[in-house]
């Protein structure tokens, strides 16, 4: 057993967070952003340079997208290049990593589209989970685990609300997809 490593990490880990009031060593997480989705906003229309046929293309973005496009607004880029996607609220955990602690994002559930992918399945609004793999997060007591319990349940109850907007947002694009739209012309 590496028992003599992982008391290492716990002593790194308690070492560099500082003792809440309640005495859990994970007082980071006892207030975890709220995991319910921001209100989409209207979606933003903008236009792009095809850069491989010279001509200017409008593009509506997926409903609620987050992404700042502002290095592919009126730029010349490929179309392929063009996607939008949506992050929601993420949960941070104090994960072991070099001996020491850092915040990670841990499943993070975002909604993204490729309008113009090569894949076609990727032209509707699909989901992409970001996971953590041979990360640990050590040294828990019982209150430290029941305090990640809790903010994962919370996180499970965030990536629900991306389900549900998942559903939403893939219909309003099938229904878009499906009127004859035209988006500055054929390739
Ligand atoms: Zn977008």
């Amino acid at each position: 057993m590496q028992h003599s490593v992982i008391s290492q990490h716990v002593a790194a880990l308690l070492g560099a967070i500082p003792k809440q009031p309640t005495g859990n060593p994970y007082g980071l997480m006892a207030t975890p952003a709220p995991a319910a989705p921001k209100p989409p906003e209207k979606p933003r229309s903008w236009s792009f340079i095809d850069r491989v046929t010279g001509e200017t293309v409008q593009y509506t973005c997926m409903d609620g997208c987050t992404l700042d496009h502002s290095h592919e607004i009126g730029r010349r880029v490929f179309r392929e290049d063009v996607w939008c996607w949506f992050w929601d609220d993420s949960l941070k955990l104090p994960v072991i990593e070099n001996g020491e602690p850092e915040e990670f994002r841990v499943l993070s559930t975002v909604i993204k589209v490729e309008p113009w992918s090569n894949k076609v399945a990727e032209r509707l609004p699909y989901a992409v989970i970001e996971l953590l793999d041979d990360h640990f997060i050590e040294g828990l007591d019982p209150d430290g685990l029941e305090t990640v319990i809790n903010s994962l349940a919370e996180r499970v109850e965030g990536m629900r609300a991306t389900h549900r907007r998942l559903v939403e947002v893939r219909e309003e694009y099938r229904q878009r997809t499906a009127r004859p739209v035209r988006e500055g012309g054929d390739v």
